[in-house]
């Protein structure tokens, strides 16, 4: 079969099969402009089944690109905790701000204006012209790298740019005229239930019938994609502080910088352990378990005039971010007494490692006073109804509804 005739034949049969099975997503409603943007953008780097309740939960909430522009940051950022990749949703919002300032509010049907904006990449731009607004644009993804790879027995290494934009031309020259939008969408859902990345379905695919990759059996050897390099492992101690007094069954927090990763989110306080003292972690001896809750205390104390007593474990938790591996250690701290900070440091490490409190008090010296403040800098004490308005990555949320369960 010539070459012409097995791209029409792989649009054709997808198209029908896709106007056959399409699942009924919320996002797929209608084709508002906003909408879709939204959809495209969380679904990135997520499933679709993780997707729907916070899709449904967000567009209740900011039904239109104003109610999004118009939002606090915090609403914004609350209403995707759990979603991850937060950077996402501030891009979203910053994207949103733009087409409320500069387009009245309405996502433009302009391919330049919808790529400009914070966030867009090529491939969501794709899929905002094309499925909202029937331009016969690309939209490719991991998803559909694979499946034209299969198809044509691609064998470019899909993580090189030059790849990309190869499949890109390719895509673009497959969509039947008049139905960018759905031919879009098929290739995305071929990806998702069909030809999957370990195991492809094979025998119910529609375009099986001229897959080169099938032809040939080396649908499970492609795509070519060379191996990313693993996330860096840090390792971190954090401690969870209990209130008492006026702050009891409170637990102090603190917010992130408004730049980096996951800014102006909130979290339980940790540092980073130096990279000689990683195997703190797994095994210390006591006097260096006594130098991490030093540690502990010391960056608290430093932030807030706070004294703490790390008192004990409480659990391990991995976080894995795109190129940052964490590995963190959680510790259960208490407030000093009204008493001199080297007693308390003192007292923090003779907690943990067992030392006499004179021995501990010899080793650990600091000297300032404590000092409780409802908000002090970035740290505040919060009780667990508080979470239910502070955004908090996914780690802490986990850790705070542990500890307080
Ligand atoms: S035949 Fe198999 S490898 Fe080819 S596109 Fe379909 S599922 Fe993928």
């Amino acid at each position: 079969m010539e070459q012409e005739a097995i791209k029409t034949f792989f649009s054709t049969e997808l198209l029908g099969w896709y106007r056959l099975i399409k699942r009924d997503l919320p996002w797929r409603k209608n084709r508002d402009p906003y909408r879709v943007w939204v959809s495209e953008i969380m679904l990135q780097q997520t499933r679709v089944d993780t997707v729907i309740p916070y899709y449904n939960q967000f567009m209740d909430k900011f039904p239109s690109v104003t109610a999004l522009a118009n939002a606090p940051e915090t609403e914004v950022l609350k209403s995707w905790e759990g979603l991850g990749y937060y950077s996402r949703a501030r891009n979203l919002q910053a994207g949103a701000k733009e087409v409320a300032q500069r387009y009245g509010g309405i996502v433009p049907d302009d391919k330049a204006a919808v790529a400009g904006l914070k966030g867009v990449g090529p491939y969501t731009s794709g899929a905002i012209m094309s499925i909202a607004f029937n331009r016969p644009e690309p939209a490719v993804d991991g998803n559909v790298m694979r499946v034209l790879s299969r198809y044509f027995c691609l064998e470019d290494d899909i993580a090189k740019p030059s790849t990309r934009i190869g499949i890109e031309k390719l895509a673009a020259s497959l969509i039947p005229e008049g139905a960018a939008g759905d031919f879009n969408q098929a290739l995305m859902e071929l990806g998702a239930l069909v030809c999957t990345p370990k195991s492809p379905s094979c025998l119910p695919c529609p375009v099986m019938e001229h897959c080169a990759a099938r032809l040939s059996g080396r649908e499970t050897e492609l795509p070519i994609k060379t191996k990313a390099k693993p996330p860096r492992a840090e390792f971190r101690a954090a401690a969870i502080v209990a209130g008492s007094g006026e702050h009891a069954d409170k637990v102090l927090v603190r917010q992130r910088p408004a730049t980096g990763l996951l800014a102006q989110m909130w979290e339980l306080p940790h540092l980073e352990l130096p990279k000689d003292k990683a195997e703190w972690l797994s095994e210390a001896s006591p006097k260096e378990q006594g130098e991490l809750a030093e540690m502990i205390s010391r960056m608290v104390e430093t932030d807030t005039g706070l004294l703490i007593r790390p008192r004990s474990w409480f659990t391990d938790a991995d976080h894995i971010f795109s190129h940052i591996h964490w590995k963190m250690r959680f510790y259960l701290a208490d407030l000093g007494e009204e008493r001199s900070a080297s007693e308390d440091v003192a007292a923090a490490a003779s907690s943990l490692i067992g030392l006499t409190a004179a021995e501990a008090a010899s080793a650990y010296k600091v000297d300032s006073q404590a000092e409780e403040a409802e908000v002090i800098g970035t740290y505040r004490w919060i009780s667990k109804s508080d979470m239910e308005t502070l955004p908090f990555p996914n780690l802490f949320l986990r850790i705070l509804k542990q500890y307080w369960e």
